[in-house]
């Protein structure tokens, strides 16, 4: 028997995944796809399974808080025309679908993706037509939904069309398919990806390092083969990598991998999603962790998309500080280890 994408609450069910009927409730509300690859990586006899916990429907999705919103990073202000979002003046997103290859339960844009709400041509060429005609975007991030569950003949029209804008210089693709669905990355959809001519960065969204399973790492690693520069994308999931352990082991497993860990998102204030949402002083603490224990390069930059469409800051620890008065006034400067220690202002001989 063939296995197939898991999406109602009567196959999970019979997958073994869920028990209870009122799931109909949740999965009427939030979207839901759990591919074969994901799966067979559930491990059913562990109440805490950190892949069951971000994919897995769960009633506590109803409980929807105050201070959560349909659009949590402000998407919509910023949207000039459909598909595109425009919140710094060097780059844009362009969103080719609302289909992702698996639901995550704590997605941020858990109320515009789903599986029926595709782009149509017309706002596609509207979209492009909007990067055309401004100067300013050097760099165009593919994002959705998820860029590749698109065919390779409708993601090479789109590179292709980027390519004749001479002020592109820079395609992003950020996806959760290499580990979704590794199947997918074929050599076809490989050379779909560097139809651009541009240097294209691929940004992977993976937050336990047991995502990264052998045909995780064989796929990612025709897509480093390829030439393709990849990037690590995580979340910060209570209950799924909230450990020094799991994070750490997370960071790790993106480097092995060749793929050079870039943010470490805040979980966004998205519609019932407490459940699944850290905190920021967490945050905090185990970014020192791995500052101090890890790898440089297993160190991502921890990141808050700011509610309403103010961007993204970095919010990691600081570890630099000004002190002393006039005459007196140096740095104190505090290393991985907590000691701290001082160092001089600049000193100007004229
Ligand atoms: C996150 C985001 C980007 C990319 O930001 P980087 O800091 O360059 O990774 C660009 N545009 C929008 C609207 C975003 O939300
Ligand atoms: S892959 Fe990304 S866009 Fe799709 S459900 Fe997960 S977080 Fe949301």
């Amino acid at each position: 028997m063939r296995v197939k994408t898991l999406h109602t609450p009567a196959q999970l069910r019979d997958a073994g995944l869920a028990s209870r009927a009122e799931l109909e409730t949740v999965a009427a509300r939030y979207a839901v796809a759990i591919p074969p690859a994901l799966t067979a990586l559930i491990d059913r006899n562990d109440p805490h399974d950190p892949i069951a916990r971000q994919f897995v429907p769960d009633m506590a999705e109803l409980d929807r808080r105050p201070e959560e919103s349909d659009d949590p990073i402000g998407d919509e202000a910023h949207s000039p025309v459909e598909g595109i979002v425009h919140r710094y003046p060097d780059r844009v997103l362009l969103k080719l679908t609302h289909v992702c290859a698996v639901y995550c339960r704590f997605c941020f844009r858990r109320e515009t993706v789903g599986p029926d709400k595709p782009l149509s041509g017309e706002s596609l060429a509207r979209a492009l037509d909007f990067i055309r005609n401004d100067p300013n975007i050097w760099e165009v991030i593919l994002t959705g939904g998820d860029p590749l569950v698109l065919s390779a003949r409708r993601l090479r029209a789109v590179m292709q069309e980027l390519r004749t804008m001479e002020h592109v210089r820079v395609v992003r693709i950020h996806t959760r398919v290499p580990i979704a669905a590794p199947e997918r990355i074929t050599a076809d959809l490989l050379r779909a990806m560097k139809a651009s001519g541009r240097a294209t960065y691929v940004a992977l969204h993976v937050n336990h390092a047991r995502e990264l399973t052998r045909e995780a790492r064989a796929a990612i690693a025709r897509m480093a083969d390829a030439g393709l520069v990849l990037l690590g994308q995580s979340v910060l999931i209570a209950g799924v990598n909230d450990t020094e352990a799991a994070l750490g082991e997370l960071m790790r497993a993106l480097v092995e991998c060749r793929i050079k860990p870039y943010y470490l998102h805040h979980g966004d204030l998205a519609p019932g999603t407490s459940h699944l949402r850290s905190d920021i002083a967490t945050g905090q603490a185990l970014m020192r962790r791995l500052r101090g224990r890890w790898s440089g390069l297993c160190q991502p930059a921890y990141v808050l998309d700011i509610p309403g469409g103010h961007g993204k800051s970095p919010i990691g620890p600081n570890y630099i500080a000004r002190a002393g008065e006039n005459g007196a006034a140096h740095y104190v400067v505090e290393d991985y280890q907590g000691c701290r220690h001082r160092y001089p202002p600049a000193s100007r001989s004229d």
